[in-house]
């Protein structure tokens, strides 16, 4: 007979997100496709911010948790490239939604905290770089990549500019 251990085998990271009220949450399994700052004008005018920290993950990683299935609401259109869902209760922009491409567009702000503050298991959606920066509405001298449109997809401005 096996001895139990005190150490669990490793299980896939688990992480969870409510808004504001929290009346919607959700959990993620697994890695995001990415995780970066997003400075495009829709993040900016949604969310009424310079930028936001934008979390891309894949469909099958993503599953609502909260029980009451009418706390949710949307006003996007059947076939809009991003459905953006919302809290009935705190009206917050929750996540957005692509079935075309199978991926939910996340915000960091919405991750569980600890008792301080901090966002938990920062190192697993931590932001690798910055994208839409043409359009920011301040500078952000943080050391990390900046995009003109998405990671990788794009130029880079934080090098191509000097030359
Ligand atoms: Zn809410
Ligand atoms: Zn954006």
């Amino acid at each position: 007979m096996l001895e139990k251990t005190d150490s669990e085998p490793s299980q896939p990271h688990s992480l969870q997100a409510s808004c504001f009220c929290g009346a919607i949450s959700y959990r993620v399994e697994g890695g995001p496709v990415f995780s970066l700052y997003c400075h495009c004008t829709i993040c900016q005018r949604i969310h009424a911010s310079p930028f936001v920290h934008v979390i891309h993950y894949h469909t099958g990683s993503f599953n609502w948790i909260h029980t009451d299935p009418n706390a949710l609401f949307t006003k996007s259109e059947l076939d809009s490239e991003w459905k953006e869902w919302r809290c009935l209760s705190c009206l917050g922009a929750i996540a957005s939604e692509n079935p075309t491409e199978g991926r939910w567009s996340l915000r960091g702000a919405h991750f569980h905290r600890d008792a301080e503050g901090m966002i938990e298991n920062w190192h697993l959606i931590e932001p690798t770089g910055h994208m839409f920066y043409n359009t920011r509405m301040l500078d952000v001298n943080d050391g990390l990549p900046k995009w003109e449109g998405y990671a990788g997809g794009s130029r880079r401005l934080d090098i191509d500019d000097k030359n």
